[in-house]
């Protein structure tokens, strides 16, 4: 079955051309995925603005309610489901793997996108599901955080990756990073493919993989440690991992105990 997503924006060419690019576009025309732009501004009386200043003051200018309210109908009624509204908003709740995949099943998912100082808050509490957040800083509007929230949940879709086993090791799958990859050539001024790779041997390939797994969440995202099931020879792994960066054993016993 196709997958829908409702886009309430007022720039809807943004959707256009990042959709029909790549693995989405052809997922559109497989059917798996399908999408429509609804434009706040066609809900408008002649003359009317779609935003205003705020209530009590304050810079920059508010998208108005009845606009995004009859644009979020529009789409619910077109879809015949009740589908969730989703608000990209700075103040969302911070979006993640495991939001997508629960996401990923619904059939129609309608996505709201804020512009200027965000939107009348009689929208959000009227009509929407849920708040995301696609990161700690703010971005001019809410498009590139729908395509993205989009996207993330697309990968999900059966059919829409062309091997379904990408998204096992992918990075966040069970809370690590993934391991680095390499292709052709296997030399090059800029370095060599690490000899274990090339070696066939799978036992020694998994367990680097591994150990550069834990290394590399453990460098870069120490926080995701606290979601993890570590088991003893993770740790043992992880050890491996510190000493061969040059750390002595009193140091790497330091930093595991942060863990
Ligand atoms: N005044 C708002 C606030 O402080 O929460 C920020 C408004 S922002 C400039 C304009 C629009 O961009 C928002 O309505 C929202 O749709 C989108 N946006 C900005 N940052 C975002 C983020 N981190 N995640 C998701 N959407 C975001």
């Amino acid at each position: 079955m196709t997958k829908k997503a409702y886009f309430i924006s007022i720039f809807p060419t943004i959707f256009n051309v990042v959709l029909n690019e790549g693995i989405t576009k052809k997922s559109l025309t497989k059917g798996i995925i399908d999408f429509e732009v609804v434009n706040p501004m066609d809900f408008l009386k002649e003359k009317e603005r779609l935003d205003d200043v705020t209530y009590g003051g304050g810079p920059g200018m508010l998208l108005k309610a009845l606009p995004l309210i009859e644009s979020i109908d529009f789409c619910k009624k077109k879809s015949k489901k009740d589908s969730k509204v989703i608000y990209l908003s700075p103040q969302g709740h911070l979006f993640n793997q495991s939001i997508a995949k629960k996401l990923a099943k619904e059939d129609e998912l309608i996505f709201v996108c804020g512009r200027y100082e965000g939107i009348d808050n009689r929208v959000i509490e009227s009509r929407v599901d849920l708040e995301l957040s696609v990161g700690d800083y703010v971005l001019s509007g809410g498009e590139i955080a729908a395509l993205a929230v989009h996207d993330s949940i697309c990968r999900n879709y059966k059919g829409f990756l062309g091997d379904e086993n990408s998204l096992l090791e992918e990075s966040l799958e069970n809370n690590l990073l993934e391991y680095p990859q390499y292709t052709k050539p296997k030399d090059m001024e800029s370095g060599k493919v690490p000899e274990v790779l090339l070696s066939g041997d799978h036992k020694k390939i998994a367990h680097w993989r591994r150990k550069q797994s834990l290394g590399k969440t453990f460098l870069n995202r120490k926080d995701l440690f606290s979601k993890l099931d570590l088991k003893k020879t993770d740790l043992e792994i992880l050890e491996e991992f510190l000493s061969e960066l040059g750390y002595d054993s009193d140091r790497i016993s330091e930093l595991l105990k942060e863990l």
